[in-house]
């Protein structure tokens, strides 16, 4: 598999293999020990633990740049000893852990998972641009916006829940194809 040194969380780039295939989803599994083992680390200073399942949910995430629904973990991750696959339930269970912890967000408005690929802080307005072409999703933060969120609810008394925001269309790359 083609490394890629090459980071465009931070850079903005898209970049594909030689193959033309994109190079997300190994840039992701290229990361996925070291933010593992991040993970790992900070569970265990908060007296939590990254149980096998948990750990299993978030490499199934780590492993694509793609937003994956509980059923889609289901389904890629191995059986268990016995052959049993994992029940929905113990996948939601688990991603409800991720999601509390910031190693995971959810896609509201398709019901989905993603890795998050970097540290933030739990408050932090997190801007998906989603791909309606390749099903890419890349993670943006703006403080610009958070001011400007916080400007909006703190008028109006309101307390979020979460601050995301969705934006759906065409990435970078899938429109240079076009
Ligand atoms: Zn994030
Ligand atoms: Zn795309």
């Amino acid at each position: 598999m083609p490394m890629h040194d090459h980071h465009h969380h931070t850079s903005g780039e898209h970049a594909h293999g030689p193959d033309g295939a994109c190079a997300h989803a190994h840039e992701h599994a290229a990361r996925a020990p070291e933010a593992l083992a991040r993970a790992e680390d900070e569970c265990r200073s908060r007296g939590e633990r990254l149980t096998p399942v948990r750990r299993r949910v978030l490499e199934a995430l780590y492993a694509t740049h793609k937003p994956l629904s509980a059923y889609d973990i289901a389904e890629i991750l191995p059986p268990e000893a016995g052959g049993k696959r994992l029940s929905a339930v113990s996948i939601y269970r688990a991603l409800d852990f991720l999601i509390t912890g910031g190693f995971v967000h959810r896609l509201e408005s398709r019901n989905a998972f993603v890795a998050c690929p970097s540290r933030h802080a739990p408050g932090e307005v997190v801007v998906f641009m989603i791909c309606e072409r390749c099903g890419g999703v890349d993670e943006r933060h703006s403080e610009k916006l958070r001011a400007a969120l916080a400007e909006i609810s703190d008028a109006n008394g309101f307390e979020p829940r979460a601050r995301i925001i969705e934006l759906n269309g065409a990435c970078a790359h899938c429109r240079e194809g076009a």
